[in-house]
């Protein structure tokens, strides 16, 4: 028997919620379907955070959405959902959804492999992750309908699972990573159950499809929290051999000052609603890793921008294995890193031409968190702070003479 919970409690408004997400509800309720707005959008409107995008949970199905809609198409072939467009407004709708029973295809480690029939809405509740995941909000009756306590887990800021965290972890270890993201993104605290079992799981990560804990990586490092979550990952011991790219953060002294202060630059970005680039931030990621390869192959006596070139080449090839960093982004990382060397000329023609590129200022922003970080002096990234906005006559007087 699920709580149902007043406006009063819950203080959501109908027109707190997005246009788009209230017609896709009022279009199937008005045709006798339930509908209600779910998830993550619930769950941050209750939090008074703006939701990123809106999920409506139905009974209808989708081939019953998408007559609905005049602008609908069904997405996914096995477990359908309908995406219903609402002027720039996407909405994705899914039919209520059950777990799995015994017979439920899982891997030798347990993760389902193949999941979900269609449910009522108490099963679609019970196949969620958190609590705080798990509430329906009907715009109509401007009620929220709970089945699992989340209202009074998010008051309390507490992230809990519902049903038991080890089976819910082996069903599918991406929900560790999840537990990480939604606690800093929230900053709730994670429940003693759903947090002590993480140390001794956190390898059954290496179990799931690189690409989705990619998807789920982006999410996290894109969330506006990188700091927050990269410090929990850490404190619960979720970073090793999760992704090559993250031990390699971790574990090199050097390198975390840098890698820091770029996360903490991107979720200043982020925060402020300014764009970030997945290049620049692989880019500061990875550093420190063509720093040591260009070291060791200039050791080699081989000659320096080649020798970067090479550098580059093979720390993005190692990463790529298993990262699948795209083509543009990789061609983005090593724009940034090989304009790094043509920083140090300070004299003649160069810093005219460099300042001209079209890649210039992602370059000079390397530059200064590279200063920030203490691997080359202050006073050069200064220089071209100065120079880059100077009158014509100032930049002739900066130029330093040739040596
Ligand atoms: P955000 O959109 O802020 O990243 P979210 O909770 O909405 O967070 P989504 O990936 O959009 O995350 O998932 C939507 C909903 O689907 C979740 O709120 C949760 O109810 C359910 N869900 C997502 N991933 C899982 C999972 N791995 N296991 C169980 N339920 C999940
Ligand atoms: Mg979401």
């Amino acid at each position: 028997r699920p709580v149902v919970i007043p406006l009063s409690r819950h203080g959501i408004r109908r027109d707190h919620v997005s246009s788009a997400a209230r017609r896709t509800c009022e279009g199937l309720q008005q045709a006798g379907f339930k509908a209600y707005v779910v998830g993550g959008a619930v769950r941050d409107l209750i939090a008074g955070i703006e939701p990123k995008d809106y999920d409506v949970a139905t009974n209808a199905t989708p081939d019953q959405v998408r007559g609905l809609f005049r602008r609908s198409r069904i997405i996914g072939r096995r477990f359908q959902i309908v995406h219903v467009m609402f002027g720039p407004e996407t909405i994705e709708v899914s039919t209520f959804r059950a777990a799995h029973d015994e017979d439920t295809l899982k891997d030798e480690h347990g993760r389902v492999l193949r999941d979900n029939v269609w449910g009522n809405i108490a099963d679609d509740a019970a196949r969620r992750d958190f609590t705080v995941n798990a509430l329906y909000y009907d715009p109509a009756a401007e009620t929220v309908i709970d089945y699992h306590h989340g209202v009074a887990d998010l008051k309390a800021k507490t992230l809990r699972m519902i049903g038991d965290p080890k089976t819910r972890y082996r069903e599918d270890p991406v929900r560790m990573l999840r537990a990480m993201r939604l606690s800093a993104k929230l900053g709730l605290s994670l429940d003693p159950a759903v947090r002590a079992p993480i140390r001794e799981m956190a390898d059954l990560i290496e179990n799931v499809p690189p690409a989705r804990v990619f998807d789920e990586m982006l999410k996290l490092l894109f969330s506006g929290h990188a700091v927050e979550c990269v410090k929990r990952l850490r404190a619960d011991g979720l970073h090793h051999g999760l992704l090559p790219l993250l031990d390699v953060i971790l574990e090199q002294p050097l390198g975390e000052k840098f890698v820091m202060l770029s996360l903490e630059s991107t979720d200043d970005r982020i925060r402020a609603g300014k764009t970030t680039s997945p290049g620049f931030l692989f880019a500061t990621l990875l550093w420190h890793e063509v720093l040591a390869n260009w070291q060791a192959r200039k050791a080699k006596a081989e000659t320096p921008i080649p020798a970067l070139h090479d550098a580059m080449d093979e720390v993005l090839d190692q990463q790529g294995e298993k990262l699948a960093i795209t083509r543009r982004i990789a061609g983005d990382i090593k724009d940034i890193w090989a304009l790094q060397p043509r920083f140090d000329k300070r004299s003649g023609k160069s810093p005219w031409r460099l300042v001209d590129q079209p890649r210039f200022r992602a370059g000079y922003d390397f530059l200064v968190l590279r200063a920030q970080s203490g691997e080359i002096p202050q006073e050069l990234a200064d220089w071209w702070t100065e120079f880059q906005d100077a009158s014509h006559e100032r930049r002739t007087a900066m130029l330093l003479t040739d040596t």
